[in-house]
């Protein structure tokens, strides 16, 4: 089984802590767009012969891929049905911001096409957050899209928020949390603002035009959001995902635990298990070389250490852990002592050990990245 990702590079704006592949519809135009989509249909058929395993998983995800006509998404889902073979019971992502996902678009994505998961990103319900980080829509219309993609009958929600926003209080974070469970989703993306190098947030405050964010405050309010899903029967299944009735993401679980995926579309990434490849980072270059029917991508191999390195980031992310015996199995000897050396020295009150496996505890999951880093080669 494996899973397939598109990206859809194109955003109304860019939002000023975003470090993903995207560019402006402004800048690039409808036009582009609608090119955009031809040059992914080509590539998709020049790669059929690559994925001979069932897909499981498909993910729209972006960029802002509820920017696509629906005829595309139907085009793309027509390419992809004639390239490979579709498993039963898939399921289908598609990402999609408040200010694109207009009723009539919902009812026709539900009608016309097989998606059967959307993933929301709302990141705040107040005006003055969304306004600090850059967002094109209004909190009015993030609930507009929530009320009209379940009433057109989309079963399997998931809403991104971001906490740790300067001029978002404990009090806000807590309204924000009590929103999402009062609108009966069951899954809830949750992440802590970073301020990544050349954003336009991070320029802005090099500039002393913003306040940056303050870690005591993102400690502070990740313990909020764990104490208040536990008190909701969510689960924390990876450090920032969170589900009720087992409805984790099978794409991105399938991340987590290192499962082949495909990936198409500029920028996006491809994993084998031992080789990963990724396509250029820029649309124009993406669009002229797969028109004269170039793959426009690179790879490569993954050492041993590369891929126990690759092992212990996801699974300490995950309410599962890290296996020993998993590292025993599939690695040499000296990587099974580096790890027993290395997560010795962790603080106690950070994991937990149960059933052969290392896991972090909620303290210890705010600190998932620096636990990794420790335990790599
Ligand atoms: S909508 Fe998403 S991809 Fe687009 S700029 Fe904002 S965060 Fe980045």
């Amino acid at each position: 089984m494996a899973g397939i990702y598109i990206h859809i590079p194109f955003c109304r704006q860019k939002c000023g802590y975003c470090n993903f592949y995207s560019v402006t519809v402004e800048t690039h135009g409808r036009a582009s767009l609608q090119t955009y989509v031809n040059a992914l249909i080509s590539e998709i058929e020049l790669r059929k012969n690559e994925c001979p395993e069932p897909i499981e998983t498909i993910y729209f995800g972006g960029g802002t891929p509820s920017l696509l006509n629906i005829t595309d998404v139907v085009k793309i889902f027509v390419t992809l049905q004639k390239s490979f073979v579709f498993a039963e019971n898939m399921e289908i992502t598609f990402e999609g911001n408040p200010e694109s996902l207009t009723k009539g678009y919902l009812e026709n994505l539900r009608k016309y096409t097989p998606v059967n998961r959307l993933s929301i990103g709302v990141q705040s319900f107040f005006e003055d957050d969304l306004k600090y980080l850059n967002r094109k829509h209004s909190p009015k219309q993030a609930l507009e899209a929530i009320e009209n993609a379940q009433k057109v009958g989309f079963e399997r929600l998931s809403m991104d928020l971001i906490y740790g926003i300067p001029t978002l209080t404990d009090e806000k974070w807590n309204e924000n949390l009590q929103m999402f469970f009062s609108l009966d989703i069951s899954h809830l993306s949750a992440y802590a603002l970073t301020v990544e190098p050349n954003t336009i947030l991070d320029k802005q405050i090099r500039n002393h035009k913003t306040k940056s964010p303050n870690e005591e405050q993102i400690e502070q309010q990740y313990l909020i959001l764990r104490e208040q899903l536990k008190n909701h029967n969510f689960e924390a299944y990876e450090t920032s995902n969170f589900c009720k009735n087992k409805q984790y993401s099978k794409h991105n679980s399938n991340y987590w635990n290192l499962s082949k995926y495909y990936g198409f579309g500029t920028s996006a990434h491809r994993f084998s298990g031992t080789v990963r490849s990724w396509n250029v980072a820029d649309v124009n270059a993406y669009i002229t070389s797969v028109k004269t029917g170039i793959l426009p991508s690179e790879s490569e191999f993954l050492t041993q250490e590369m891929q126990y390195n690759e092992y212990v980031m996801t699974a300490i992310r995950t309410q599962w852990g890290i296996s020993q015996d998993f590292i025993k199995t599939n690695f040499d000897e000296q990587f099974f002592l580096h790890f027993q050396n290395h997560i010795a020295q962790i603080p106690n009150d950070w994991l937990f050990f149960e059933n052969d496996c290392f896991i972090t505890t909620e303290k210890g999951a705010l600190f998932s990245d620096a636990i990794a880093e420790k335990l790599f080669i």
